[in-house]
């Protein structure tokens, strides 16, 4: 029997304390640990690394306070369009859906594409179609409206700014992420991890972030690790990061903590981007690393030990 563990994320950013008022700031730990507690509930009751990290993430989508499913942050024509993605570590089966607009929770569609179909990655159109057939839950564009968000893009949308989630400035230094993530080890010593995200503020031209992509914001693997991530997604995707974490792992032999470590303080760092992740190895041992002043997160393992925390000193 292996020990259970599952981390969840709620996005990196600039995130100090004394920003939010209180109320805010409660609001995000309860909705933290509702999701943490759904996932760990199913693994303690012996189920399955993937239906923990979906549960998790379904609850997190479904949660107007961050930035995937309901509460996903506006395109630049006032729609919404999110990706999403989940991997299997004991088989390296991946799905993924980018640019969809009325699935209500499209982690599940991304876990559709990965057990019904042949595919890894669905976009777009036929990712719409894909989930009509498939009878998955459809929402109107009204249910992942939300005021802040909305002001967000408003503030915005005649620039070619585009902004990452929470945002008040431009500048890359005041960004913050609101993409959801969970990552996961069951009793059986399987590992899963999963993403979803509404992007970044007035995105065009479809622009796809990295948390649909398998390897970049999404990796699991039962040789070496879980991974989900959130930032900056055009450098998470050319840093690979997800996957170049596990090849710490495997070809360097570094712990998980210290590939972690590497990869987000180093390795993205060099090329200029910020963010964080969230990992469990096959011991049970997790990461929580991020570059930026705070992370929404959470874990919690046998030890019975509940952490949920938003700052860098929690
Ligand atoms: N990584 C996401 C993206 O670039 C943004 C986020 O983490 O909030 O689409």
């Amino acid at each position: 029997m292996h020990p259970i563990t599952l981390v969840i994320h709620g996005g990196a950013g600039t995130l100090l304390p004394g920003n939010m008022i209180p109320e805010t700031e409660l609001r995000y730990r309860e909705a933290l640990e509702r999701s943490l507690d759904i996932g760990y509930n199913l693994l303690k009751g012996g189920g399955t690394a993937l239906d923990a990290v979906e549960a998790s993430v379904r609850e997190l989508e479904d949660c107007p306070l961050f930035n995937a499913g309901r509460g996903s942050v506006f395109t630049a024509a006032g729609t919404h369009e999110m990706d999403a993605s989940i991997m299997e570590g004991k088989t390296c089966k991946a799905g993924a859906v980018a640019l969809v607009r009325s699935v209500k929770n499209p982690v599940s569609l991304a876990r559709l594409v990965m057990e019904k179909t042949s595919h890894v990655f669905l976009a777009g159109e036929g990712a719409e179609q894909f989930a009509r057939q498939q009878g998955i839950e459809h929402r109107p564009p009204e249910y992942y409206h939300d005021d802040f968000r909305y002001a967000q893009w408003l503030a915005i949308r005649e620039t070619e700014t585009v902004q990452l989630d929470h945002s008040s400035q431009p500048s890359k230094s005041e960004n913050k992420f609101g993409t959801v993530g969970a990552a996961a080890l069951d009793r059986e010593g399987n590992l899963a991890a999963a993403t979803s995200t509404g992007g970044m503020t007035n995105k065009r031209f479809g622009r796809i972030g990295d948390s649909p992509i398998i390897g970049a914001g999404n990796y699991a693997n039962n040789a070496t690790c879980a991974v989900s991530c959130t930032g900056s997604g055009e450098y998470f995707i050319r840093g690979v990061v997800a996957y170049d974490v596990s090849c710490l792992m495997e070809y360097k032999g570094k712990s998980l903590v210290e590939a972690c470590r590497i990869v987000i303080h180093e390795r993205l760092v060099n090329i200029g981007g910020d963010g964080g992740l969230i990992a469990v190895d096959t011991k049970g041992n997790f990461a929580l690393e991020f570059n930026t002043e705070g992370m929404y997160r959470a874990a919690l393992n046998d030890s019975g030990e509940k952490m949920v925390a938003i700052y860098r000193n929690p």
